[in-house]
C-alpha cells in the first residue's frame, strides 16, 4: 500500500537568502550572540514594522515575555490579567516573576481577550486591593485583539500592556502592524510560526529605553566596567549571530509567506464554507490577519474529532484550538473571569494544516477528506 506523504500543521518555510547569511556569520566567524546579523535582523524588523519601534532580538518568544513583564515592574506577589485563550507561554513568564496570572476569557468577534469580562477583572481585583500590574493580550492565530477597547480600558485604569503578537507578524489592525501595540510587544521565531529563525523572539517597544533595558537585562546585566560587574540580576536572552542570519533571509520573503497562509484560509473558506458542520472566524472590518492557522468551528466535540481522527488516518496533521489556561491542571488554581466562549472553542474547534509550503495538492486533499469524513 502506497503510504502518503504527511501534510503538517505548520512546518519551518525557508527561502532562499537564509544560507548566505548563515555561511557569512561562519566566514566571519561571528559565532555568537552579538554579531552583524543580530543588528541587521533587528533593523529589518524596526523598519517592517515602522512607527518608530525599537527592536531587541531575543533567544524565544517566551523569554521577550519575561523581560517585557520585568520591564513593566511585575515582580512577586503581583496580578496580571491574560487572556485565557492561548498558548502557555503567554502566561508561564508570569509565574517566573513569582506573580499571579487572572486569567480573562474571550469574545466571538476576534476570539481574542474580551474587553467587557476584562473590565469586570480589574474592577474586583481592585476592589479586593490589588490593582493588577499589567494585561497580556494575544492576536492569537494572526487575528487582532479588539486593540481600541483595550488600550481604552489600560488608559483608564492606567495598566500597562504587554501585547502578545507571537502569532501575528504581518497582520494589521488599522493602518498599524501589529507588533507596535501595548506598552511593549513581543514575537516570536520558533519553527512554527509565519517566519522562523529555528527558534527565537524579539521584544519591541517604541520606548527606546524598554529595548535597551531589555539587551542589558538579556546579556547578564553587566555594569559599564572593564571587570565582570553586577548590580542586577541578569539573563542569558540574545539571539545567537547565526540564527538571526535566518531571520534576515526569513524577512525577504515574510509578505510572500503571509499572502500563502491568506491564500491556504482563501482556499479553505471556498472549499467548506457551505457545509452546514463548518464555519470560520470572518475578520472583522479594519483588522488584517496573517492567517497564521486556519481554524474551523464544528458543531461539537463528537464532529471535530471525526474529522482530526480522518484526517489523521491520512497521515494529515490537525490540532484542537489551544485548550484555555484557565482549565489547565496547572493553572487550576488560579482566579478567572470567563463565559465559556473559550471553552467552546476548544471543544469544538481545529486547526488545519497551514503551511505556506503546502501545495495545491495538499489543500485538495486535505478538504477532500474533511468532506467524506462528513458525509
Ligand atoms: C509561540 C508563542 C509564544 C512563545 O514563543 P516561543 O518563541 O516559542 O518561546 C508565546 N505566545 C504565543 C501566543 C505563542 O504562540
Amino acid at each position: 500500500m502506497e503510504t502518503l506523504t504527511k501534510i503538517w500543521l505548520s512546518s519551518p518555510h525557508i527561502g532562499s537568502g537564509e544560507q548566505y547569511y548563515v555561511d557569512e556569520a561562519f566566514r566571519t566567524n561571528w559565532i555568537a550572540p552579538l554579531g552583524p546579523n543580530v543588528s541587521g535582523f533587528e533593523k529589518d524588523l524596526e523598519s517592517y514594522l515602522q512607527e518608530g519601534v525599537h527592536a531587541a532580538a531575543l533567544s524565544s518568544g517566551t523569554a521577550a515575555i519575561h523581560l517585557g513583564l520585568k520591564l513593566l515592574g511585575v515582580g512577586k506577589g503581583d496580578e496580571v490579567l491574560c487572556q485565557s485563550f492561548t498558548f502557555s507561554a503567554s502566561a508561564n513568564p508570569i509565574t517566573y516573576l513569582g506573580a499571579k496570572p487572572i486569567f480573562v476569557d474571550s469574545e466571538k468577534d476576534t476570539w481574542n481577550i474580551s474587553p467587557e469580562l476584562l473590565e469586570e477583572a480589574i474592577v474586583e481585583r481592585i476592589q479586593k486591593g490589588t490593582k493588577p500590574k499589567a494585561i497580556v493580550a494575544v492576536h492569537l492565530y494572526g487575528m487582532p485583539y479588539k486593540v481600541d477597547e483595550i488600550e481604552s480600558l489600560a488608559k483608564k485604569y492606567q495598566i500597562p500592556v504587554l501585547e502578545d503578537s507571537a502569532e501575528a507578524l504581518g497582520s494589521k489592525y488599522g493602518n498599524s502592524r501589529c507588533g507596535t501595540f501595548g506598552d511593549i510587544s513581543i514575537l516570536s521565531f520558533n519553527g512554527n510560526k509565519i517566519i522562523t529563525t529555528s527558534g527565537g523572539g524579539a521584544l519591541i517597544s517604541k520606548n527606546k529605553k524598554f529595548r535597551d533595558k531589555a539587551i542589558f537585562l538579556a546579556t547578564q546585566a553587566r555594569d559599564n566596567a572593564v571587570h565582570y560587574q553586577h548590580s542586577e540580576i541578569g539573563h542569558n536572552y540574545r539571539m545567537s549571530n547565526v540564527l538571526a542570519g535566518i531571520g534576515r533571509g526569513q524577512m525577504q520573503v515574510l509578505e510572500e509567506r503571509v499572502h500563502a497562509r491568506r491564500r491556504n484560509f482563501d482556499y479553505y473558506f471556498e472549499a467548506l464554507e457551505d457545509l452546514d458542520e463548518i464555519s470560520f472566524l470572518k475578520e472583522p472590518s479594519g483588522m488584517f490577519s496573517n492567517r497564521w492557522l486556519s481554524c474551523v468551528l464544528t458543531p461539537s466535540y463528537n464532529v471535530r474529532e471525526k474529522i482530526r481522527l480522518a484526517l489523521e488516518n491520512e497521515n494529515i496533521e490537525s490540532r484542537p484550538l489551544w485548550k484555555p489556561m484557565h482549565l489547565q491542571p496547572v493553572f487550576k488554581a488560579e482566579p478567572s473571569f470567563t463565559d465559556g466562549t473559550s471553552e467552546n472553542l476548544f471543544q469544538k474547534g481545529l486547526c488545519l494544516p497551514s503551511g505556506s509550503n503546502l501545495s495545491f495538492e495538499d489543500l485538495e486533499r486535505t478538504v477532500e477528506i474533511i468532506k467524506l469524513a462528513l458525509k
